[in-house]
């Protein structure tokens, strides 16, 4: 008999029926049972992670009896597709429907290597992002962010955040060890606010046993909850770390990021100084510049001076404008006035939009599904 073992349990969160994925292997070894020899969960673990099947029917190591009886309670559980939305430069959204019907967005933006912008299809020399959600919607309310509109609806398991890798990997051909291939946690949610999981999903992403990709190419992006983030340095596996500052001071960063109440600007910086960077590693803050409220000479002077002397480096990246958000995106000029200040003291670059024209761009997820914009139907690749 198989034991149960509740994905809900596991997770700790709202219930999402019995997915596979997510299941570490002491968690396999459970389910299976003390009847199946041990090396019965290893074969498991390794369909899930290192061939990332999408079905227990690909699975050909295990005996016919045991597949027939996960069956009857366990599915791989990787999140089908609802639509997919094709951005004129090479940018695809996707719409992913979970368990309980809820959905959620996946980006993946191909990158041309050597130009640094962006790659269509069949383009020779590509890098690629994945950008994944964390939460359903986010509590966080951002002023300047689309997703803040909808609210926290609840928290992703840990197979729910690796099974948009495996998706978007699997749907574009790709392979999770491919050192051409990034995974951001920027699309929907707040990372640090459902931590464990964000953790567990990250221990699965870079198993070698398993899905094998390097925490190099792993980036957790955070609006800075203070107390997380001294928690998050100090766990063994941990993506690269990226902070939202968005504000030059601590009023400014209040108004439009109201999470700045409870945790100030001179804590969040404290948090920032006192991280455990690996070697390798630098911190990367990114800077939303909205016209005529951040985006001043002033503002970039009072950033170099709150950087002050960490490693690290700012990507800038001009709002993305979106309907009920009442910010401006600033001229070119005026990034430009911004980016020579703070690279005089840190490396700065500004973040090309990705994906605008079909709401795939960073602070625009919110399933903005417009029939118009709808180019191939979901699952197409
Ligand atoms: N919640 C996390 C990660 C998701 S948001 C965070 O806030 O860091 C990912 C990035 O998109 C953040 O840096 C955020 O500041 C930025 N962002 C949000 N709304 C935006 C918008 N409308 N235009 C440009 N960037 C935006
Ligand atoms: Fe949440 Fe990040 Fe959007 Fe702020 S910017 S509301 S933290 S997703």
């Amino acid at each position: 008999m198989l034991q149960v073992v509740e994905s809900q349990a596991l997770a700790g969160d709202a219930l999402v029926g019995h997915a596979l994925v997510g299941m570490e292997l002491p968690d396999l070894e459970k389910l299976l049972g003390p009847n199946q020899p041990t090396y019965r969960a290893k074969q498991l673990y390794d369909a899930l992670y290192r061939r990332q099947v999408a079905s227990l029917s690909e699975i050909s190591t295990l005996p016919q009896a045991l597949k027939n009886e996960l069956l009857t309670r366990n599915s791989v559980g990787l999140p089908s597709p609802e639509r997919r939305f094709d951005s004129s430069d090479g940018t695809r959204r996707y719409l992913l429907r979970l368990e309980d019907n809820r959905t959620i967005e996946a980006v993946l933006m191909p990158e041309d290597i050597d130009t640094g912008t962006a790659a269509p299809e069949g383009a020779a020399r590509c890098r690629y992002t994945i950008c994944i959600s964390s939460q359903v919607g986010c509590p966080v309310d951002c002023k300047f962010c689309l997703t803040a509109l909808m609210g926290l609806e609840r928290n992703l398991t840990a197979g729910e955040i690796v099974g948009q890798v495996l998706f978007v990997a699997r749907a574009n051909g790709l392979k999770a060890t491919d050192t051409r291939l990034n995974v951001v946690m920027m699309g929907m949610g707040e990372p640090l606010l459902n931590l464990d999981n964000v953790l567990k999903a990250t221990r699965l992403l870079t198993d070698r046993a398993g899905i094998g990709m390097s925490e190099k190419r792993i980036t957790l992006s955070t609006s800075g909850i203070v107390p997380k983030i001294s928690e998050l340095g100090r766990a063994a596996v941990r993506p690269k770390l990226a902070i939202s500052l968005n504000a030059s001071t601590e009023e400014q960063r209040r108004q439009l990021m109201p999470i700045t109440r409870k945790y100030h600007l001179a804590d969040l910086m404290e948090a920032c100084r006192a991280y455990p960077l690996r070697p390798w590693e630098k911190l990367t803050f990114e800077y939303v510049l909205l016209r005529g409220v951040n985006d001043t000479d002033a503002d970039a002077k009072r950033v170099v001076r709150l950087l002050g002397n960490l490693n690290c480096k700012v990507n800038l990246i001009a709002l993305n404008p979106g309907p009920g958000i009442p910010f401006e995106t600033p001229d070119p000029e005026r990034v430009a006035s911004f980016q020579s200040i703070i690279r005089r003291a840190v490396p700065c670059f500004v973040r090309k939009p990705r994906g605008r024209d079909i709401f795939a761009a960073c602070g625009q997820l919110k399933r903005v599904s417009t029939d118009l914009l709808e180019i191939a139907p979901a699952g197409a690749s």
